[in-house]
């Protein structure tokens, strides 16, 4: 009877990859096949509805491939018949939550969506979580230790003293991250409790929606009665007067409550412009804990990790590399070592430091330009003993002049900047000034080796 399962199964871990295999489908069993109909189960409803939302249509198309009698499929919740109340869903507080069909299996047939999704009414408005965002996935390291500690208070805590826990960073070091954590803790920890996780933007989406479908006393209830609401990336609300307007009531009404709430933006509270000050103000009342930028210890931690779940054998030198090479965020990091793991996999050969260069030339220079004029200023007075000032300046003696030089020089490798915005760093000098600047390092560097050695070493240190 379970040639067609174990088909099914086969095909989804190939499919979906085994994370979202191990999360979601693992735990799905085969409960019955009769006549035309195969009859599966989830542990808990919220995985249910997850799983027929997600992956039910296909559950069927393969159950059909391996047995063409089956015509739909049951998902159910496992020690349920239908109607009865399981152990599970016993902790629920009130038939309001769940509904009246909570309970009944979901059913997949031909051409019939899966309709699970409408009856958790959570999930209506809530995101999906990403079940590769959890605390377990999580690097901590010191730019981070900080918001971690925070969230993994607030997720074991919630409704406690951390109200509303503001987390901001960045692009790219692990805010959506951190929120899914939280999220996936609490509704673990409580599957009844209401979590809702979704984009600022999404919020504004669907206020704007209801406005128009004058709908909005439908949209204040489904927020004003879930026990954690988290908005991510709230800067993207700034600017719109009505949406945050309502953002404000919404927040305040949860936060008087006693409700958890959290929330990411790119900057922190003080800082969101074109936001009204009494929200910015409220923003911060609870607490607020930002994410900085990722140190070389971290990179390194994160790559390591990345690559142990990858399953593959990437040489430490070239986990090294990339944490020296691609510094601006944690995404990108990821993405690098992914391709390099792909192209390694496709082209059937060992990972090297060479095809790493090869594949990742693009992203390498785009990180290569991110040094900035100003860190190369102070690099460089540093190296030669000269005062930052002194790069501006309109000082001509020698020992000024020589290393402003260098420093012009290394601009012009390192960055993308022209050469009059290269003067324009520089006091505000000419072009034409920076263009002897770099022939005359040019020419010093041809005969001098020892010079060519330090510059070199420079540009080392500020590559890295
Ligand atoms: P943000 O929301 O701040 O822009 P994300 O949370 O989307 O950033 O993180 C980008 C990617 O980097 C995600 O794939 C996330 O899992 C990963 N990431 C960020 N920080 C860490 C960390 N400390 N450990 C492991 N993965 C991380
Ligand atoms: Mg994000």
């Amino acid at each position: 009877m379970s040639a067609a399962w174990d088909h099914v199964r086969d095909v989804l871990r190939a499919e979906f990859g085994d994370a979202a295999f191990k999360s979601w489908l693992a735990p799905i069993e085969l409960e019955s096949i009769s006549g035309s109909k195969a009859v599966i189960s989830a542990p808990t409803r919220f995985m249910r509805d997850w799983v027929a939302r997600h992956y039910l249509d296909r559950i069927l198309e393969l159950f059909r491939d391996g047995d063409g009698d089956i015509k739909s499929v049951d998902l159910k919740v496992r020690g349920t018949a239908r109607g009865a109340t399981p152990a599970v869903d016993q902790a629920a507080p009130s038939a309001d939550r769940a509904g009246p069909s909570a309970l009944a299996p979901v059913r997949a047939r031909p051409g019939a969506k899966a309709q699970a999704g409408a009856r958790a009414n959570h999930d209506d408005v809530s995101a999906p979580l990403d079940p590769r965002f959890t605390f377990d996935n999580f690097i901590v390291g010191k730019s981070n230790e900080f918001a971690y500690a925070a969230a993994r208070r607030v997720a074991e805590a919630p409704n406690g003293p951390f109200n509303p826990l503001f987390l901001y960073g960045g692009v790219g070091l692990g805010k959506t991250h951190l929120m899914h954590a939280i999220a996936w803790h609490i509704r673990k920890a409580d599957p009844t409790r209401r979590v809702i996780y979704l984009s600022a933007e999404k919020f504004m989406y669907q206020f704007i929606r209801a406005l128009r479908f004058q709908d909005t006393m439908a949209f204040k209830e489904q927020y004003r009665s879930v026990d954690v609401l988290m908005i991510d990336d709230v800067q993207f609300i700034s600017g719109r007067q009505t949406t945050q307007e309502e953002f404000f009531h919404t927040f305040n009404a949860l936060v008087d409550q006693n409700r958890q709430v959290i929330i990411s933006a790119d900057k922190s509270p003080s800082d969101l412009e074109g936001m009204e000050e009494r929200l910015r103000s409220r923003l911060g009342w609870g607490l607020v804990a930002d994410i900085h930028q990722t140190d070389y210890e971290l990179r390194l931690s994160i790559l390591q990790s990345k690559a142990e779940k990858l399953g593959s054998a990437v040489p430490s030198k070239v986990l090294e590399f990339l944490a020296h090479k691609i510094t601006a965020n944690v995404r990108e990091l990821e993405g690098a070592l992914n391709r390099v793991v792909a192209h390694a996999t496709l082209v059937g050969r060992d990972i090297s430091l060479e095809a790493t260069q090869d594949v990742l030339h693009d992203l390498l220079r785009a990180n290569d330009r991110r040094v900035t004029i100003e860190e190369i200023q102070k690099r460089v007075a540093e190296h030669f003993n000269v005062r930052v000032a002194d790069m501006h300046s309109a000082r001509r003696a020698r020992a000024v002049a020589r290393p402003r030089q260098v420093a012009m020089y290394l601009a012009k490798q390192l960055t993308s900047r022209s050469l009059p915005e290269i003067g324009r760093k520089f006091g505000g000098r000419d072009h034409t000034t920076v263009m002897h600047a770099v022939r005359k390092i040019e020419e010093l560097r041809a005969g001098d080796s020892s010079f060519s050695e330090d510059v070199d070493l420079l540009r080392r240190m500020l590559e890295s």
